[in-house]
Formats: structure tokens, sequence, C-alpha cells
């Protein structure tokens, strides 16, 4: 295909903020690459990727590298690069005006395919050693000259890793189900009036190919393998997926309650009371020797934490699984617990870790087995699974063991074992039901955590003001926002406190503003509009409800608690949460 084709869909994603409307989009698409011999390069792209989402490799180029390819392929100097960018707030668009001025003197000449430009894109990811910015200016700047304008901005915005078409996974798994099963399911949708229509008694059978797909992602964590998978063998054939220890599968979530007794309602009463540690989750893959460590957002962290992996190899039997655990950081002077923002040093550190390992030596609490020597273990009972951890997990004090678990259905038990777990500075526990599955990727009730009344919310930064004074050169205040359930971001009020000034008190403004400097969208006066991407978890007094904000909702005294890297933008709160929390909190002060 050629790339403009892809590159108009792109653009009549990027136009419409309707999330059927996208979905409609993303099908033709689909159902146009079906016959591709590689379908899975376009589905990268359509996640604005040139890699699926287990591969953690980045492209690695900069604004400043795009504007240098920018000068080079279309004759204009910086000035005028970065004068146009600071209007326009886009790169993408800048190359658009730029490559359509150039173009009306000078004739395209090759035609670029999507193989060419992925392939030359994903070329700029394996760039290393000496002369890499050079050689990377090269390669776009090559793809750039052949390019018209619609091309250059969507060549620009997938280097910089920033498509803006608003392709959310969800909807691309709506899109595959639409693809293959419209007909099946007598599914039509009508874009003038946006309007999606299906038999009522076909509606079961649609969340159901949608759960399908889902968990064939879950698994995989890839929607191009899903697509294969469909496409040659069929919608079953996604329940036949082995899982293979390696590459990281979508974590399993669990639900909130407010109290024992609400655990007990939920997840029954056959159920597992466990330690709910406060520290940092990660997924330990042993393949065979080679061990590899992900983080909740399935990032590799197997280099910052050389003793877990020492650990694991020395402690844990078998030759090949995948284990679910919680770390936490130990005072090597004190022996106590150390909390999630102690622990949080050890993920962001590239260097001197060995340093680190012994200032902040963690201990790891195994609390799901995920595989065990090749079988997958999902769909086994979470008791089988807890016995399978307690027979290959050893218990060694401040190193390693299965979380503290205890089984009863008595509910003063179970609220002493609670109170046992706050007063060791956990943050609550939780409740699992001893026959429930492992299910990757969802919050189903099979458990449970319990934490004292909901005070913290995840929220994502989507704005920020510079500071004044003794905090020039800063970000100081963050405008959040939580989703809705169609994962569309709605503000929620400003938060200014919690960060400090010094690194030795925790969390600093300018290691936020470091992180929102290359996120930062446009500019205007003294507050700048970040791509959403940064998460905080804030506590806040009381939700309150608000005119001024699109959420409806604001907070009292809100201030920073933790930056939340090891959580994506889809984790934050939800609207209908904060509601929730809100009417309790109406019932409370009644
Ligand atoms: P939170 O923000 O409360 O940590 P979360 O959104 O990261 O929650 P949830 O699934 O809602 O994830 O809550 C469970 C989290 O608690 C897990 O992600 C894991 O990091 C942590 N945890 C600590 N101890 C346990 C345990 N024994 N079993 C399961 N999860 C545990």
């Amino acid at each position: 295909m050629d790339y403009l084709k892809l590159a108009e869909y792109f653009e009549e994603l990027e136009k419409t903020s309707k999330r059927l409307e996208k979905t409609f989009i993303i099908t033709k698409l689909l159902k146009d690459i079906i016959k591709e011999k590689d379908p899975e390069l376009f589905i990268n792209l359509i996640r604005g990727k040139v890699f699926p989402a287990w591969d953690e490799r980045k492209i690695g180029v900069s604004d400043k590298i795009v504007i240098k390819a920018l000068e080079t392929s279309t004759g204009n100097s910086k000035e005028h690069i970065n004068k146009l960018f600071s209007e326009l707030g886009d790169l993408g668009e800048v190359a658009f005006e730029l490559v359509k001025k150039k173009k009306q003197v000078t004739l395209q000449n090759v035609r670029l395919t999507v193989d060419l430009v992925y392939n030359n894109v994903r070329d700029l990811a394996d760039l290393e050693g000496e002369g890499t910015v050079n050689k990377k200016i090269g390669l776009i700047s090559e793809l750039l000259t052949s390019a018209t304008p619609l091309e250059a901005k969507f060549i620009v915005r997938l280097i910089l890793e920033q498509m803006r078409t608003g392709a959310a996974d969800s909807t691309l798994r709506d899109a595959i189900v639409w693809c293959f099963f419209s007909d099946k399911l007598r599914l039509s949708y009508e874009q003038s009036t946006n309007e999606f229509k299906l038999p009522d008694n076909n509606r079961k059978e649609y969340d159901l190919f949608v759960d399908k797909v889902q968990h064939g992602y879950d698994l995989t964590n890839d929607f191009a393998e899903v697509f294969k998978i469909i496409k040659e063998q069929g919608i079953n054939a996604l329940e036949k997926i082995t899982l293979k220890a390696g590459k990281p599968i979508n974590v399993m979530l669990y639900q909130k309650v407010k109290s024992v007794e609400e655990a007990f309602e939920v997840v029954g009463k056959n159920l597992a009371l466990e330690y709910k540690y406060d520290g940092f989750r990660l997924q330990i893959h042993n393949n065979n020797g080679n061990i590899l460590l992900y983080t909740r957002r399935l990032e590799n962290v197997t280099k910052q934490f050389p003793d877990v992996v020492d650990l694991i190899k020395k402690t844990v039997k078998g030759e090949n699984f995948i284990l679910d655990a919680e770390i936490i950081g130990i005072d090597p002077v004190s022996h106590k617990w150390l909390s999630f923002q102690n622990i949080s040093q050890r993920i962001k550190r590239k260097y001197d870790i060995e340093k680190l390992v012994k200032e902040v030596p963690v201990m790891v609490n195994v609390f799901d087995i995920i595989s065990l020597n090749n079988e997958s273990l999902i769909s086994a009972p979470f008791v089988r699974r807890r016995n399978m951890i307690e027979k290959i997990v050893p218990n060694i004090p401040e190193k390693i063991q299965p979380a503290k678990q205890v089984v009863t259905d008595d509910i003063e038990a179970a609220k002493k074992f609670y109170e046992e777990s706050l007063s060791l500075g956990n943050e609550g526990i939780m409740a699992k039901n001893l026959s429930g599955e492992y299910k990757p990727g969802s919050r189903v009730g099979y458990g449970v955590k319990i934490k004292p009344i909901l005070d913290t919310l995840d929220l994502v930064i989507v704005k920020a003001d510079h500071g004044e004074g003794k905090r020039a050169g800063w970000l100081t205040s963050f405008t959040v926002a939580c989703q809705d359930s169609n994962g569309n971001l709605l503000e929620i009020g400003k938060v200014g406190s919690g960060l400090k000034e010094k690194e030795e008190e925790g969390t600093t403004f300018l290691e936020v503003t470091n992180l929102l400097k290359p996120l930062i969208i446009s500019t205007e006066g003294k507050t700048v509009t970040i791509k959403p991407h940064v998460i905080i978890e804030v506590a806040f007094e009381e939700i309150q409800a608000s005119n001024d904000s699109s959420s409806g909702f604001s907070l009292r005294f809100p201030r920073i608690v933790n930056l939340r890297s090891d959580k994506k933008v889809s984790d934050i709160n939800y609207l209908d949460e904060i509601k929730i929390t809100y009417d309790a909190q109406r019932g409370r002060n009644k």
C-alpha cells in the first residue's frame, strides 16, 4: 500500500473525536489490509508504533533531530522552523506546511510505500554508536524529501511517537471484531449519524467476541498476532494461545472495596487474605535460566534489579515460569519496610545500580504464578496456583517469600489480619477467591483490595503553569484529569502542593518539570498544554462538585503524594469511581 493512502486514513481518524467513528475508520483500514502479506506492520502503525506493545525498543528521535532533518530536506532555516513550531505546537503540522511550500516548486519523484517508511523508521531505533545523530538526520531527510505534505505530517509524528489519531487499544480491539464479524453479527454503522446497530439477540455474541479478542491481546500483548490468528485459524484459536516465559502478559487487576464485610460479599466466603504490600509490582519471567523482569506497564526493568535476578536464579525452583510479585524496599539499618516512594528510585536509576542495590535492598513477595514449566496456569484455580508458589518459592527472611496469606471465612479474624497488615506499614489487604482464575488485564471480582477509604486518585497531568520567583524555571501547578468509560480525559482541577524543592526531601518540581517538558504541546502565557503521559497519585481531603472543570468535580486540598511511573494513562481513575466516592462522602457527611 502507498503510505499516502495510510496517511489519508490517519487524517480521517484525527478529524473525528467520536469513538464509534474511529472504530469504523480503522475497520475500513483493516479490511483493506486483510490480504496484505504483512498485516503486522499496519497494525503497529495504527497504534502509532513500529514495534508491538511487548517490544520496548524506542525510536529515540528528539524534536531537535526532526528539526534538523526538516532543515536539510526542505531548505528552511532552523529559526523559521522553530517559529512555525511555536505557532503550530506540533512538528507534524510544521512538516506539512514546509513540504507543501516546497512541493509547489519541486516535483516529487519516489513513491513512498508503507513498507519503506516502516522499515526506515524501524532502522532509526537500531542505530547506535558514533555518528548516530547524523545518520538519523540522513534517514529522516531522505523520507521527507520524497514525501507529500500529508505523508510528511504522519512520518514526523510516527518518528516522534506522537500520532494523535486517538486510536486507543480498545478501539482497535473493537475494530478487529467489526472487521471479521460484521456480516455474521449483522452489525452496521451509519457514519452520517454516528449510529451503531446490532440486532438485540446478537449483543451477547458481540460482547463475547470482544472479550475473546481482548483475552487474546492480554496474553500476547500484540494486536497483530491476534489479527493473524483470527485470519488464519478463526476466533476460537485465541483460546489456545500458549504463554511464553520471556514475553510479558497483561497483569490481573483487582477491584477496590471499602471494608472487610464488602470483600466477603464481592469475593464470596471461599477466600484467602493477603497483605497488600506497598511496593512495586514485578512480573518475573524465567525462560530456561534467562530471568526477565517487567513492571506493571510491562516495561523491562531487568537491568535495574540485578539482585532480584540473582535471587530468583538461586532460590526459586523451576526452569521455566512466570511469577507475579510485589517487591518492597527494606531499610538496611532499621530493617523496617519502606514504601513505594523509596523503591521508585531503583526503577528510574540507570547508573550506579550496584550502589543502590546496597542502599535500598528489596524483598520479593510472590503472590501469583501464571505459568510453570510451560504449563499455562491462567485457568487453574487460585488455590492450586498458591500451592505451586509454596512449592517453588522459599521463605528467606527479608529476601523472598510467598506473600503472607491466611485462609479464613471468619469476619473477625479477617479484620484482625487487616489491622495487623496496616500496622506493619502495608497499604491494606487483598481478598482472593480460592477458585478464581488468573484473568490478565481485567478487574474481575476474583479478588479485591481493601484499603482505608479512597483518599488518593491516580490522575494524568494535562496542563501546567510555569512557576515564578524562587520557583521560576520549574512547572509548579498542574491541571489533572480522570477518564470517562470511553477513555476521554476530563479535568478535575489543579494541584500544586506535595512536590519538593530539594532532592533529598522526595519527588521534586525539577524532576516532574523534566518529565513534562518534552511533552509540551503548546504554550499560552504561563500555561502549557501537556501530552497526557505523566501519572501522579493525588491525595485530597474531599471531592467537591464543580462547574469549572469538565469532569464536574474538583478536589479539596489536593497534594501530590507519588509519581506513578508504573501506570499508563489507561490506568487512571474513572469518573464513575470518583462519583461513587463523592456520593459515599456525602453519605458520611450527612
Ligand atoms: P494500587 O494503586 O492500589 O497499588 P493498582 O491499580 O496498582 O493498585 P490493583 O490491581 O488495583 O493495582 O491493586 C493491587 C496492587 O497491589 C497490585 O497491582 C500489586 O502491585 C499490589 N499488591 C501488593 N500485594 C499484593 C498481593 N498480595 N496480591 C496482589 N497484589 C498485591
